[in-house]
């Protein structure tokens, strides 16, 4: 049973702190699929070699991203690692690609230009509110990446694990639950693959800031739901923020580029165990 679309909701520096933030909306799709708080990002525990492993489905040494040069150049489009937006296109040339990030290297530097994606760049509040309307509005969807900012922006602010990042949390939540809700409205709730995670903590070697291989700042959240995710199943310990590109394309009923070192978590999907 493959899923008609995947979006991927990520929440910048949430850890996974969230277990102890009010999450309402996490809390509901976790209910019916499957998470750990237990998932690891890469190191260096930063967002552009977070995301970057995420989205291209190999280690950060085989990527090349840092902050930098995310916010600096467009990622090469003769690399031989292949997000996992360019995987799609080339299965699906029709396909509707979109990707809504605050941080606006995402989609600058570390998601290919090529790949025929729309780029959305905004404020979380705006981003959540512009994500939904998309959802609301396109005439179908096959692969959605929204990025919120506010959890990693609080962590550094007021220190990561704080009550003040925790409210930020919570708020991140409830733009979630703006998507959730889109989709639910077109109908789409049983043939959609939600992805929700963290790309790193904070708070493991200095209270406002990450990096380290510190488990603050290595240990994230990663939750999934929907079609082929039996509610409870179990995520394996060994997951890692790289992997996510493997459950994508998999969810897609499509295959990994053999160039990738993401894997499918065993027994996540039923029959894959
Ligand atoms: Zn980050």
């Amino acid at each position: 049973m493959f899923a008609k679309r995947v979006i991927v909701i990520g929440w910048d520096g949430a850890g996974n702190f969230v277990r102890e933030a009010r999450t309402p909306h996490l809390d509901r799709l976790i209910a019916r699929g499957a998470y750990t708080y237990e998932a690891k990002a890469v190191i260096p525990t930063i967002s552009a070699q977070c995301w970057g492993s995420m989205l291209h489905g190999v280690s950060p040494l085989k990527h090349g991203l840092d902050n930098g040069i995310a916010a600096s150049r467009a990622y090469p489009e003769q690399s031989p690692y292949p997000s996992v937006f360019r995987a799609v296109r080339e299965a699906r040339p029709a396909g509707e690609l979109a990707s809504y990030v605050c941080w606006k290297p995402i989609n600058n530097g570390i998601i290919e230009q090529s790949a025929g994606v729309r780029f959305v760049s905004q404020a979380d509040e705006e981003l959540a509110e512009a994500a939904a309307g998309h959802i609301r509005e396109c005439s179908g969807l096959d692969l959605m990446f929204i990025q919120f900012d506010a959890p990693d922006i609080a962590g550094h602010k007021d220190g990561y694990g704080t009550a003040g990042q925790m409210r930020t949390i919570a708020e991140t939540d409830g733009r979630t639950g703006k998507v959730i809700e889109a989709v639910a409205a077109r109908g789409w709730t049983e043939e959609t693959l939600f992805i929700v995670l963290s790309d790193h903590g904070g708070g493991g070697e200095r209270p406002d800031s990450h990096g380290s291989s510190h488990p603050l700042d290595q240990t994230i959240f990663w939750a999934c739901a929907g079609p082929g995710i039996r509610a409870g199943s179990a995520v394996p310990v060994s997951l890692t923020i790289t992997d996510t590109a493997a459950v994508i394309v998999h969810a897609l009923g499509l295959e990994a580029p053999s160039q990738w070192e993401a894997k499918l978590p065993e027994g996540l999907f039923s029959g894959t165990a």
